[in-house]
């Protein structure tokens, strides 16, 4: 780690002087932040936001917008299905993997519906109409979405529903809903500072946090803050030091962030004993169209298939890139992930929705395919009989796709090489990525009220976190929209805790 971005705090009795104060100071003007000062401004509090950036967004500007919601939110229900808060949870808690916070899954599913009412409220609007196809975004403004729940093994853990909710939007919503929060901020009266880059929290001897010292245009800025510090500043996939050191594996892939994603806001927590958790997870989106997907197979570089087709695409990434090497046995790429899939399948996504992506191999027969791909001889022929049987019983027993998606591959067959990344092959000349993009997952340990805790479990006096600065619901697992839900959900908490601190 270098020690080229101190974040040793400043002792309190050494600060002669604060330029600013104010009651609540939220860092980071995401969508974890602009939740957080909404709230602690609607409480009361004098709030003032410090961004990095000319101005609000982050990731969460640059996000699809899908926002995890559920427990019978009226667009769920307008679009015919029940839902509980019961089975919402009972589904996170398997989705969101090992280690997943039950407590903050109960919390976030009970809350949900008036959660959903809360955005509703600051103007981010949500069409009562459902897309029915896997995907990563609708190329339509639909509101409701499935997320995995009706895919195997969750169909038999939780009563399905589907609980993507997007903000109407003819394509990504997370500009719009950044506006929607960032402007309810503003209105209820937060302030913000922008280019404002926040190094150091300041402590007294008591270990409380009390004020924050930042860099703007080159001069330093030191904050005296009365109730807390919200720390919403997003992840940690932007520094490669930190990811070498907590999850090697995301190392090398593409980066899903505005770039600012530096783990900043862990790394100053944690110089004051935070305790972190789940450090190593990421969310891992592997560069393939889920309708391709679904209507045909997931190999790997053995040309077998690992997965169930038509689940969450996120999750076929994460098997892809965590679960190969269960056993030790695995000695491939992880990201020499494959999509076959015949005519038939191919012309059924309509072009747009294949995000310029085009077949690298076009073969009469698998054992062309498997020369043409370089994958092993007889793999894909023995993969594709036996998913062929499959489809014939209408069962699949190696992965359970549900039976609407299982139909027998009939050449000529198609391979897409996810690492061509979804981009047209004549685009993409030469340059091939890993085919997965990430983000973090792991962050401060905080509780259902946003305290950052420290090793022993104990809340840091004047000190909250929210976003992916925290880790927030996740265990190993990510679903889509649950950390604009999480961010959204728990920085409100966050930002209210705060303003209430005596
Ligand atoms: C293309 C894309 C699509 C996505 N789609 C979805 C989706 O549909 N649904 C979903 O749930 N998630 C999605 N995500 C992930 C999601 O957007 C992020 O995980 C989420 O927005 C994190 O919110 P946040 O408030 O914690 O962080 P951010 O929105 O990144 O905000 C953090 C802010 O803190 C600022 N900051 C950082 N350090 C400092 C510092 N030291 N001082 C001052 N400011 C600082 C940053 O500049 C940034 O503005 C997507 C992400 C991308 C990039």
């Amino acid at each position: 780690m270098t020690v080229r971005n101190s974040v040793t705090p400043r002792a309190a009795g050494e600060v002669s002087h604060y330029d600013i104060e104010t009651d609540v100071l939220v860092v980071g003007y995401g969508a974890a932040g602009a939740s957080a000062a909404f709230e602690a401004a609607h409480a009361g509090a004098r709030v003032l936001v410090l961004e990095r950036c000319g101005g609000a967004g982050g990731a969460s500007a640059m996000s699809g917008g899908e926002i995890y919601l559920g427990g019978g939110t009226p667009i769920q229900v307008a679009c015919g299905f029940d839902d509980t808060p019961e089975a919402m949870a009972a589904f996170l808690k398997a989705a969101l993997g090992a280690g997943a916070d039950a407590a903050k899954i109960d919390e976030y599913s009970a809350g949900s519906v008036e959660h959903f009412h809360w955005l509703v409220d600051r103007g981010v609007p949500f069409k009562p109409s459902m897309w029915d196809v896997p995907t990563w975004v609708p190329p339509t403004d639909d509101g409701l979405m499935w997320l995995g729940e009706n895919s195997w093994p969750f169909t038999e853990l939780a009563h399905p529903a589907p609980r993507g909710h997007r903000p109407t939007a003819n394509d990504f919503g997370g500009k719009l809903l950044m506006e929607c929060l960032s402007s309810a901020a503003e209105s209820a009266g937060a302030g913000a500072l922008f280019d404002t880059q926040v190094s150091t929290l300041i402590a007294d001897e008591g270990g409380s946090v009390v004020g924050a010292v930042a860099r703007q245009y080159g001069k330093e800025i030191t904050f005296r803050v009365h109730r807390g510090i919200v720390l919403t500043t997003g992840g940690f996939v932007d520094n490669d030091d930190m990811l070498a050191a907590h999850a090697p594996q995301l190392l090398g892939h593409t980066k899903v962030s505005a770039g600012t994603d530096d783990g900043s806001g862990i790394r100053m927590a944690q110089s004051l004993g935070a305790a972190v958790r789940h450090m190593s997870a990421g969310q891992v989106g592997m560069s393939l169209i889920p309708g391709l997907a679904a209507r045909g197979m997931v190999v790997n570089a053995l040309g077998r298939r690992f997965v169930n087709e038509d689940t969450y695409p996120g999750r076929i990434g994460q098997h892809a890139l965590y679960r190969q090497n269960m056993g030790g046995s695995w000695a491939g790429d992880d990201t020499a992930v494959w999509v076959i899939v015949d005519e038939e399948g191919f012309e059924e996504v309509p072009e747009p929705q294949r995000w310029g992506v085009r077949p690298t191999h076009v073969a009469e027969t698998p054992a062309e395919l498997e020369e043409l791909t370089g994958l092993p001889a007889g793999s894909l022929t023995a993969t594709i009989t036996r998913y062929n049987e499959f489809a014939c019983r209408g069962t699949d027993l190696d992965h359970h796709k549900s039976a609407r998606w299982l139909r027998a591959l009939t050449p000529p067959l198609a391979a897409v090489d996810v690492r061509a990344g979804v981009r047209p092959p004549s685009e993409a000349g030469d340059r091939r990525g890993t085919g997965a993009s990430v983000f973090t997952l792991g962050g401060l340990h905080t509780d259902l009220d946003g305290h950052v805790l420290d090793l022993d479990g104990r809340p840091i006096p004047g000190l909250y976190a929210a976003g992916r600065a925290a880790n927030g619901l996740h265990g190993f697992g990510y679903i889509s929209g649950t950390s604009l839900g999480d961010s959204t959900f728990f920085g409100r908490r966050a930002g209210t805790a705060a303003a209430r601190r005596a």
